[in-house]
């Protein structure tokens, strides 16, 4: 790894990669792949061309979202090429391993896949490469920001108080590697009844619009907590590309926007 004269690590650029789009959550299972796979179809159907990159080791979702398998080809310099579907590339642990075998690994297994994953991929040349990060704030989540230039980082929260706890760490952790936060989605953030059309806030509303008024942020967007993006996603067929006229397919077009 390339090192300063302090002995900190320089942050590289990743070859054929114009700007890179963290998206982190302090905490599993709020919805993070499911922001990171929209918003690069989103992103792709705004006419940019996009990678998405699985640095989940331990719990790659991309190749499910993606309806993607298989071990990827190397290229003639030894480089992993990406698998594509819908337009977007991808790499992920999961088209290497299986997740029982990663999940025996140390810290330092973890950090050669993660370096694998970072500057071992042959991009066709793309604009957007977004990041699906690992759930929350330890040593792999503070190297990926320390060794790479990245253009900004989007939070993902939901409403309830301790995810909200959660994603303030998240925010310290971008400000403490000076990595700019373009802005905080609030996912689940509302349930719409599909036959009454009645609005229920189930986990509270609002509470990621107030972490992010407090630190200055903008909220990207509030996706509803809906039947069909969890349905669709597990289909392999995103809510962006299976239904592009759903309301709901809204906020992830917004958050694209406030990226380009
Ligand atoms: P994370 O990456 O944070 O672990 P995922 O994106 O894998 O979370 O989402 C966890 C589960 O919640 C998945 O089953 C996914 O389909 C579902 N899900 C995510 N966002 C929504 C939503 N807005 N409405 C309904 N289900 C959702």
């Amino acid at each position: 790894m390339p090192r300063s004269q302090k002995g900190l690590p320089i942050r590289q650029k990743i070859p054929n990669v114009k700007n890179i789009i963290l998206v982190s959550s302090a905490k599993g299972g709020v919805g993070k792949s499911t922001v990171s796979v929209n918003t690069a179809l989103a992103l792709n159907s705004l006419g940019a061309k996009v990678g998405l990159l699985d640095a989940d080791i331990f719990g790659p979702s991309v190749p499910r979202l993606l309806n993607l398998q298989g071990e990827p080809r190397l290229s003639s310099s030894g480089k992993l090429i990406p698998l594509s579907n819908y337009g977007v590339q991808s790499m992920s642990m999961g088209y290497l391993v299986s997740p029982e075998q990663a999940v025996v690994w140390r810290g330092l297994m973890v950090m050669k896949a993660l370096q694998q994953l970072l500057f071992e991929v042959e991009w066709s040349p793309i604009d957007y490469l977004v990041i699906d990060m690992p759930p929350g704030t330890g040593d792999t989540q503070l190297s990926i920001g320390q060794l790479l230039q990245v253009n900004g980082a989007v939070i993902v929260s939901t409403p309830q108080d301790i995810a909200l706890i959660d994603a303030v760490k998240g925010i310290k952790m971008f400000e403490k590697v000076d990595i700019p936060i373009i802005g905080i989605v609030q996912n689940m953030s509302h349930y719409i009844c599909p036959n009454c059309k009645h609005e229920s806030h189930i986990f509270r509303s609002e509470g990621a619009r107030r972490i992010a008024d407090e630190h200055n942020l903008k909220t990207l967007g509030s996706i509803p907590l809906d039947e069909e993006i969890c349905l669709q996603s597990d289909a392999g067929k995103p809510i962006v590309i299976s239904n592009p006229d759903s309301e709901s397919v809204k906020p992830y077009f917004d958050i694209a926007r406030s990226i380009l």
